[in-house]
């Protein structure tokens, strides 16, 4: 190597160092993500609240779930997305790295973005009714969906989509308070706060009920949901 390029190679690995110093220091600060899209000022400003919601929930104690969890499972995804998804709850392997919709479902849940919608996963938002893992992966109950729906709230407030897409019964019974099994109730539109709402069938049941009807019934709600959110409220 001649002199140049070692100098160049000193300066690089410097560098790399100094970052990799800023990115633990920005993790050891309770920043878990980093959006890899251009930021202009109103997305940074979005961010920050977003990350001010996070920091409001790191010791979160309001629930019995609190208890077991390894990890808060906030949400991730853009913050100015049109499209917000919600589901239930963590999973394990969500509680294990606190981000939503990493397991299987959450590949499905992928695939329908990917395949249904054409749009990759952080251009929409993804997050949960409850943001810490029900033992045992039981459906969350009612007095801690009512101790976790406040942070749901201004995400959806702070994030202010064009649609939300709920996955699942338990979302769309918290977000629109739906009655009816979700097999009515999906493909239909509802209202939470003047923002559309679409539910539609979980990613889980999808995986277990792998049948064309129900995936074609999937496919048409969050590409319904996306038309609807092209053309804006
Ligand atoms: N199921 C959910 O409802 N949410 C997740 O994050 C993962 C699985």
């Amino acid at each position: 190597m001649i002199k140049g390029d070692e100098e160049s190679a000193h300066q690089i690995r410097d560098i790399l160092c100094s970052l990799k110093e800023y990115i633990y220091y920005m993790m050891s600060s309770g920043v878990h993500e980093i959006y890899s899209g251009s930021i202009d000022s109103y997305e940074h400003e979005v961010l920050g609240r977003l990350e001010d919601i996070r920091r409001k929930m790191r010791h979160c104690t309001r629930c019995k779930l609190s208890q077991h969890r390894t990890n808060i499972v906030f949400g991730e995804g853009n913050p100015c997305a049109k499209v917000l998804f919600v589901g239930e709850g963590p999973g394990y392997e969500e509680d294990q790295t606190g981000r939503p919709f990493v397991g299987n479902a959450g590949k499905k849940l992928t695939e329908i973005i990917e395949r249904g919608m054409q749009m990759s996963r952080d251009e929409v938002y993804i997050c949960n009714i409850v943001k810490c893992r029900p033992p045992n992966n039981r459906d969350p109950q009612e007095d801690e969906i009512r101790a976790c729906i406040p942070f749901l709230e201004e995400q959806i407030d702070t994030i202010k989509p064009e649609v939300i897409i709920t996955l699942g019964l338990q979302a769309a019974q918290a977000i629109v308070g739906i009655r009816q099994p979700i097999s009515q109730a999906r493909g239909k539109w509802y209202k939470y706060r003047g923002i559309p709402v679409m539910p539609t069938y979980h990613p889980s049941f999808v995986l277990r009920s792998y049948t064309t009807a129900v995936r074609r019934q999937v496919w048409d709600d969050v590409r319904e949901a996306l038309r609807a959110a092209k053309e804006g409220r």
